[in-house]
């Protein structure tokens, strides 16, 4: 056999029991100094479910090799007390929760006494504890202790046996602590749940349902696995627990699977890979189903087969992943961060032994703790990228509406251009209208500008331009908006101003613009306008007031430039014009 194919049967060796052992709610790992080892420091009988408990005096046991043919029976697997505890008779017994009928354990004395206490299926009395434990604690009669006998009526697989032997303080002790970190990782996993789930609604993103989906799951496997739930509903202690938990394990691969899948972009990982995680994912998922409801002695098997293609699974969604990463993509990159982690534990704990580590959890809750550290991690990524999401937007926004200040400016005056002005003065002929104010356009118009261009230059022209845009801007007020309205005319709105005062202002507009000085761009040349003003009242539309005004502009153009023209109108609709040529130069 080749090297790679060594190692692939080193690893399978390692990963395959464990995975089942995971997923059916036992750990097959070799025991340790407290542990009781059912392969090696226990002895087994098998007989009828019918034989009385009594009869364990007179059972045969056998200290050898394996059991079998107990699965329709009764296994009983009686170990020997011998340390200092046992001694002060001062012993708890810690049961893994399996699938079985019924689960007697007596303790024998050296006074040759045995004390009975039990549980089954549906009912394990106060014997349960938060962690996937049973408790069951010798009771004290000051006679050092010779053994302990467990007897499993309708067991599914001594594989999945596991027990260990301890003081009673540490039994307390270690009940405690585990219910505090089950209940830390329960309550995590819970608020990922929840915090996913709004913002697969909020943001409509597929795989934060699964990811909410996922930590649901988890949750719900981690309250069954730890018995949390037997404190609301007892009758489910037992098989059934154990049964679901082996549907939620599967369930769970399968919903991660497919929440990892589809949060990477399409484009970024090949549809034969995608398809072959999703398949291999949705085929666990399935497989939970029978393997829960199985029972005997295909179940150890069933469970081997499932642990390959789990095994295959987690390649398929890593090389996913891996592939994704590669070609860039940021959801990859935090999916393998969140990963990791479970990825890590899942070896360790494959190569450790861990079981009988953490209070007794051991591997199933570091798988616990490693899904709560995915489930908030997975959160946080989500968070983050929401951030970023958010301060993109905020940039594009203000990008828009600086494009469109931009829009209503003059690039070359920075005055409003003819759209910007329109728009800000329609608000204001709408409240003169309302409160009949008299309103007015003035239109200013370089006279002969043509001509500074043909003559000076275009640059020359523009200097111009800028310099009578300058002098215009410091009539711009509460009473006046200004604006360059294309080429070399000006417009000036003023509301409330009419009559002579307004005459007047046009009038000081002329001069203004008359007495700029363009020295740099033309030399000693004169630059002059002519302003033609429309005086309205009731205020009229836009457009209507610079019909009116260009009109105005043309007469004082006509009437020999550098002049101011104004037109009164009183009803804008109604009558002609009064016409006034305020001042010719
Ligand atoms: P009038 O006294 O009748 O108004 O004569 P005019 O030459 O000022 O008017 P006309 O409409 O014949 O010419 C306007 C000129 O303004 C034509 C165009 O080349 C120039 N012009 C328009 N926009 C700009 C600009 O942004 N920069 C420069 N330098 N010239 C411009
Ligand atoms: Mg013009
Ligand atoms: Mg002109």
């Amino acid at each position: 056999m080749t090297a790679a194919g060594d190692l692939v049967t080193k690893l399978c060796s390692w990963l395959v029991p464990g995975l089942a052992a995971l997923l059916l709610g036992w750990p097959a790992a070799p025991a340790t100094a407290r542990a009781l080892d059912v392969d090696r420091d226990v002895c087994h009988a098998v007989s009828d479910t019918t034989l009385p408990d009594k009869s364990l005096s007179a059972l045969r046991f056998s200290c050898q090799g394996t059991p079998a043919g107990y699965q329709q029976g009764s296994l009983w697997l009686r170990a020997p007390l011998g340390d200092a505890a046992a001694q002060r008779g001062d012993v708890a017994l810690m049961v893994h929760q399996s699938r079985f009928d019924r689960l007697a354990v007596a303790f024998t004395y050296a006074d040759g006494t045995t004390r009975w206490s039990g549980v089954r299926a549906g009912d394990y009395g106060s014997h349960w504890r938060a962690g996937g434990q049973i408790l069951f604690e010798a009771p004290d009669r000051n006679v050092p202790l010779t053994a302990v006998t467990m007897r499993f009526d309708s067991l599914s697989d001594i594989e999945f046996v596991h027990a260990r032997a301890i003081p009673k303080a540490d039994a307390g002790m270690q009940s405690a602590g585990m219910a505090a970190a089950v209940g830390a990782a329960l309550m995590l996993l819970l608020i990922s749940c929840i915090y996913s789930l709004s913002l697969a609604v909020a943001v409509r993103r597929q795989y934060l349902a699964w990811q909410a989906a996922w930590a649901g799951t988890m949750l719900l496997w981690g309250t069954l696995w730890s018995q949390v739930h037997l404190a609301l509903v007892p009758g489910l202690a037992g098989t059934v627990t154990t049964q679901i938990c082996t549907f939620l394990a599967c369930l769970a691969i399968a919903l991660a699977t497919v929440s990892a899948v589809t949060a990477v972009d399409r484009g970024r990982v090949p549809t034969w890979l995608r398809t072959t995680a999703l398949i291999l994912g949705l085929g666990v998922g399935v497989a939970g189903l029978p393997l829960a409801l199985i029972r005997g002695d295909s179940l150890g098997l069933l469970a081997d087969i499932l642990g390959l293609v789990i095994i295959a699974d987690l390649l398929a969604v890593t090389a996913c992943i891996g592939w994704a990463w590669r070609r860039g993509s940021v959801e990859a990159r935090d999916f393998l961060a969140a990963w990791g982690l479970p990825m890590a534990m899942l070896a360790i704990i494959h190569i450790v032994d861990v079981e009988d580590g953490f209070w007794g959890g051991g591997s199933k809750l570091m798988v616990l703790v490693a899904a709560t550290w995915q489930a908030l991690w997975l959160a946080a990524a989500a968070t983050r990228r929401l951030a970023h999401l958010r301060i993109e937007r905020d940039h594009a926004r203000s990008a828009a509406a600086k494009a469109q200040q931009l829009a209503r400016r003059d690039p070359l005056t920075g005055l409003p251009n003819r759209r910007g002005f329109v728009e800000s003065v329609t608000p204001l002929l709408d409240r003169a209208r309302a409160d009949n104010l008299p309103a007015a356009l003035l239109l200013v118009d370089i006279d002969r500008f043509k001509s500074i261009n043909d003559i000076h230059g275009h640059d020359a022209g523009d200097a111009v331009l800028c310099g009578i845009a300058r002098r215009i801007e410091r009539w711009e007020g509460p009473m006046c908006t200004v604006s360059r309205l294309g080429g070399e005319e000006f417009g000036l709105l003023t509301i409330g101003m009419e009559g002579i005062i307004l005459a007047r202002f046009a009038e000081s507009i002329r001069r203004g613009i008359a007495a700029c000085d363009h020295n740099e761009a033309v030399g000693d040349r004169l630059v002059t306008a002519s302003v033609g003003v429309a005086e309205v009242r009731p205020a009229c539309d836009f457009q209507q007031l610079y019909r009116l005004a260009d009109e105005a502009l043309y007469d004082a153009k006509r009437g020999g430039r550098n002049k101011v023209v104004v037109q009164r109108h009183h009803d804008v609709t109604g009558s002609a014009p009064d016409r006034e040529v305020a001042r010719s130069n």
